[in-house]
């Protein structure tokens, strides 16, 4: 069979060995499968002939079919240019040599017919194309070139010649030598109840489509094949884990759960919160070890649902711990947790860096004899020094900052992995969480809290601060407090912290009565945590900051959050922002100040922050607008494997499919021994050997 893993580039015509290397070091091309798989960014519908007198200029690329009338050379030295006038009959274009003049008057003939192809611009109120690809009419036949491929080459690749077309050659010779279908590596199955056209067909068409319908069948026959071994790859794993690892069994409801839940419980669950509850209570029960993506956007109450199931742990007689990615949300966690179990006998301690001496030997020493049942705090919990009497339940709260070596340190914290809950309320739309969590099952809670009174934004520009001035007045009169945040985006760092530090002191002049407080990323962290402290204690009323208090602080007392330069924010960005207000009871604000002059795209993202306060809405949208690349912890290279063609933001449906297609093979060959499906076994294996991401998943 025709091997195209083994047969190395530079045997096939047009490359050799120099051309072979640079190809290799600039793209990680080796082989004619690596090469099949450098797909086009672009085509050209070359199967169209246009007539002179309808271009203009705004057209990509233009195909035209004429002859040259005359030709004269004008301009001197380095304006020195060969213009061709070149005309079908319906009008006449310019065609224009800046270079290679000598080889162009040579070779051009006059009244032969030519098809020519370029990018038209205008120069003088004349059409012109300069450089143009020409070729002798008779020599072509459109009908089979159909839309051209444009390739991504990098300045030494164009340097050495290597530019689009050779690439372009490059594949037609490659084209050339398979003469008989390639192997497949997805089933005959899988093929068809997905309507797919075979792997040979789908690289022809990938390259060189007749039209767009066959590129379409193309685009989906390879997006579905990465996607679908991303999925399979993750099944797998899971599968794996499942055989390797058994989980704690925790059966039994008892008393701590229900004394909390029947005494302590200050008011009733909402019912998302209750079914995310009874989700785990289920996973629990399994003897497998749960790994649980846990979303709910900001105030929707994740933090009881944690407490409560890892009061569960508790009544089967192990040991619980929760981690939050700062010192201040840990003992904020802390305190709601203490006082949530007000009365209970339940030994709850707090262990973060800042904790030493004594205090740490106690907490470590109560730890080993399993007499503190439930540690919270900072990644400090997962250092070699602290080790559990018997650790059954982990909550990992705003995952993001929690990476995933972190995560799988804490297995060996016991003799079988602990169960392992990931909070998030950075809303992750559906078929991109199956993607990147996809090991993890995910519940959602999608509901919040009753009276809570949702945060009103409103776009405001910056000339109109003297109105902003006086209605947040109005506000602190009333006793409430508020935030104002400026961007902090590394490259301009200077230039932000001089804009935040200006701000400050505009702000401590504008509000003289009342205590400003300021929290910046270059603050030592005890100066940070004692100024956030201010303002979590209610001494300072206003606080200015920037991004830092994106995360998690509640100070239900802030009703006024105002995002200065709210152009440069991402939009989930500023729903996390948002989500500091809205806390308490009083109706809340959100003021996005922006410049006056706005980018379409910009004014788009602000209307949309103005419109809805729904984080899944607003994700999808963050999605759309930039892309997977840019989600803080969802970069596209997430996967497992590199995705050449599929693109996680726009692909969610073919992503679904996938995803059914490789739990329906998991479920008809759970352990990969039904020979019909060798092929797409091997073909995981390849792929996770080549694998460079393998921490991705694991
Ligand atoms: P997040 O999901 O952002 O972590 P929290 O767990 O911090 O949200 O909850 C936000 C606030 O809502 C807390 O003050 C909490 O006490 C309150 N809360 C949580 N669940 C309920 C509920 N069922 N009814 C009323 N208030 C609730
Ligand atoms: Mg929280």
């Amino acid at each position: 069979m025709f091997d195209l893993e083994r047969r190395d580039i530079k045997y096939l015509t047009g490359v050799g060995p120099m051309r072979a290397e640079t190809l290799g070091k600039e793209l990680d091309i080796h082989s004619l499968r690596d090469l099949l798989s450098y797909y086009p960014y672009k085509y050209v519908d070359r199967s169209r002939i246009y007539a002179i007198n309808e271009l203009d200029a705004n057209m990509p690329f233009i195909q035209i079919k004429g002859q040259i009338l005359s030709t004269e050379t004008m301009g001197e030295g380095r304006g020195k240019r060969l213009v061709a006038h070149f005309s079908d009959g319906t009008g006449v274009v310019d065609l224009v040599w800046f270079q290679g003049i000598k080889f162009a008057q040579k070779s051009l003939k006059l009244f032969k017919p030519y098809i020519v192809f370029g990018r038209p611009t205008v120069f003088n109120q004349r059409i012109q194309v300069a450089h143009p690809e020409m070729e002798a009419a008779e020599e072509i036949r459109l009908s089979t070139i159909g839309f051209r491929p444009f390739y991504i080459t990098t300045e030494k690749m164009k340097r050495m010649g290597l530019q689009s077309n050779a690439i372009e050659k490059m594949m037609h010779a490659v084209m050339d030598q398979i003469t008989e279908p390639l192997p497949e590596t997805l089933t005959p199955d899988i093929i068809e109840e997905n309507h797919l056209i075979s792997l040979t067909d789908a690289l022809r068409h990938i390259h060189f489509p007749q039209n767009t319908e066959w590129l379409k069948r193309a685009e989906l026959r390879l997006k579905f094949e990465e996607l679908f071994y991303v999925q399979l790859n993750i099944l797998r794993y899971v599968r794996e884990r499942q055989i390797h690892f058994r989980g704690y069994l925790f059966n039994k409801i008892g008393d701590i759960f229900n004394t909390f839940y029947h005494q302590n419980l200050p008011f009733a669950l909402t019912e998302a919160q209750k079914r995310v509850i009874r989700e785990i209570r289920r996973d629990l029960c399994t003897g497998k070890q749960m790994n649980r993506l846990l979303q709910g956007d900001v105030g929707s109450g994740k933090t009881l649902v944690a407490l409560m199931s890892m009061l569960i742990a508790l009544d089967n007689g192990y040991q619980a711990c929760l981690m939050a990615p700062t010192e201040i949300l840990a003992n904020q966690h802390f305190d709601t947790i203490q006082s949530l179990l007000f009365g209970m006998n339940v030994r709850v301690e707090l262990l973060t860096g800042s904790i030493k001496g004594k205090r740490r030997e106690s907490i470590l020493q109560g730890l080993l004899t399993g007499d503190v049942q439930i540690l919270i705090g900072t990644h400090a919990v997962i250092e070699e020094t602290v080790q559990f009497h018997s650790l059954g339940f982990v909550v990992i709260d705003e995952q993001h900052r929690f990476g995933v070596e972190q995560r799988s340190k804490l297995w060996k914290k016991n003799v079988q992995p602990p169960h392992i809950l990931v909070m998030t309320a950075t809303p992750i739309p559906r078929t991109l969480a199956m993607t990147i969590y996809g090991d993890l099952d995910v519940s959602v809670i999608d509901q919040l809290p009753p009276g809570r009174k949702p945060v009103t934004t409103i776009h405001q520009y910056d000339n109109q601060r003297a109105s902003l001035f006086h209605s947040i007045h109005r506000q602190l009169a009333e006793g409430r407090q508020v935030y104002f945040v400026y961007p902090l985006i590394t490259e301009s760092e200077k230039i932000d912290l001089k804009n935040l530090e200006e701000g400050y002191l505009h702000i401590c002049e504008a509000f003289a009565n009342y205590k400003v407080c300021k929290v910046h990323g270059k603050m030592k962290a005890a100066e940070k945590d004692a100024q956030m402290q201010l303002f979590v204690t209610g001494e300072a009323q206003i606080m200015v900051a920037t991004t830092v208090i994106e995360v998690g602080v509640n100070v239900p007392n802030a009703s006024v959050m105002v995002v200065e330069n709210a152009e440069r924010f991402g939009l989930s960005q500023l729903h996390q922002l948002r989500g500091r207000v809205g806390r308490g009871a009083d109706q809340s604000y959100c003021i996005l100040v922006t410049k006056q002059k706005l980018a379409e795209e910009t004014r788009k993202r602000l209307d949309i922050m103005v419109r809805t306060n729904d984080g899944f809405e607003i994700a999808e949208a963050d999605l759309k607008f930039r892309g997977p690349g840019d989600l803080e912890g969802t970069q596209q290279s997430g996967t497992a494997f590199d995705l050449k063609i599929a693109n996680l933001a726009r692909d969610g449906q073919i992503i679904q499919m996938a995803r059914e297609a490789a739990q329906r093979l998991m479920e008809s060959d759970p352990d990969g021994t039904s020979p019909t499906n060798t092929p797409i076994w091997r073909q995981l294996q390849a792929l996770r050997k080549g694998m460079t991401n393998w921490s991705a998943i694991s």
